[in-house]
């Protein structure tokens, strides 16, 4: 029986002369190992639907806990505004290899929507960079360590929040301030904005740019603290940044 399911191809590697195994990611069944026949072919119609990042409806023979089969594929959207872009390319790559990573600790779907509202928003040409922190920071609960943003992680108060530590993982109220680093008032309640908005909703960003390097900073850092992810995906990405 052939099942429908939408998904976005994860990963693509080759198999055999003409064939090919994709991993797609779906809300239904997490990620799903496809074997695509014929796909390499120069004639077949499906090569251009096999590749990493296609967005669609894909019909399959399931098979649990096994390859599953591709049948056939009807295209969501090719993501055309970031494919021509090298630079989006590399934060959607980075944005990939996190959430694959990420789903794999937690098992949990809703990554599938996160993953897929934050790419809609870069291929509207929202800010690659914002976005991409929004779904860091989002992604932290999932990873068992997320962040303070209600109140003094070190306390509990709720007022006087003067800045960030990530060494602490949240707010610091003025009373437990002894040495951290100070962020600007509009970096301390921009992030929580990042950390609760539904990503779908949002319709225009104007942040100033150094108040998105300020919480930037502050993720990487939390990453590199407490994730344990070190992704070369990401680490491409930072050179592309620094060019
Ligand atoms: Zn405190």
């Amino acid at each position: 029986m052939i099942t429908k399911v939408e998904g976005i191809i994860v990963f693509e590697t080759p198999y055999g002369e003409t064939s090919k195994i994709v991993q797609l990611f779906t809300k239904e069944y997490g990620i799903l190992g496809l074997m695509c026949k014929g796909v390499q072919s120069m004639k077949s119609p499906m090569r251009a639907l096999t590749m990493k990042f296609t967005y669609g409806f894909f019909y399959i023979y399931y098979k649990e806990e096994k390859l599953s089969i591709l049948k056939d594929v009807d295209l969501i959207c090719d993501f055309k505004t970031i494919k021509s872009d090298i630079l989006l390319v590399s934060y959607l790559n980075y944005l990939t290899e996190l959430t694959v990573q990420v789903f794999k600790q937690c098992k949990n779907t809703i990554l599938y929507d996160l993953f897929l509202a934050g790419v809609k928003k870069i291929e509207e040409k929202m800010d690659p960079l914002v976005i991409t922190n929004i779904l860091e920071l989002k992604f932290l609960p999932y990873l068992g360590v997320g962040l303070e943003l209600d109140s003094c992680i070190l306390c509990g108060n709720k007022t006087n929040i003067v800045t960030l530590d990530a060494d602490a993982g949240g707010y610091v109220c003025k009373s437990c301030y002894t040495n951290q680093i100070v962020v600007s008032p509009k970096t301390i309640q921009m992030i929580r904005m990042y950390y609760y908005v539904e990503i779908a909703s949002i319709s225009k960003l104007s942040i100033h740019e150094a108040i998105v390097k300020e919480i930037n900073f502050f993720i990487h850092r939390y990453y590199e603290r407490y994730t344990g992810l070190y992704l070369n995906s990401k680490k491409f990405l930072q050179k592309m940044l620094d060019l």
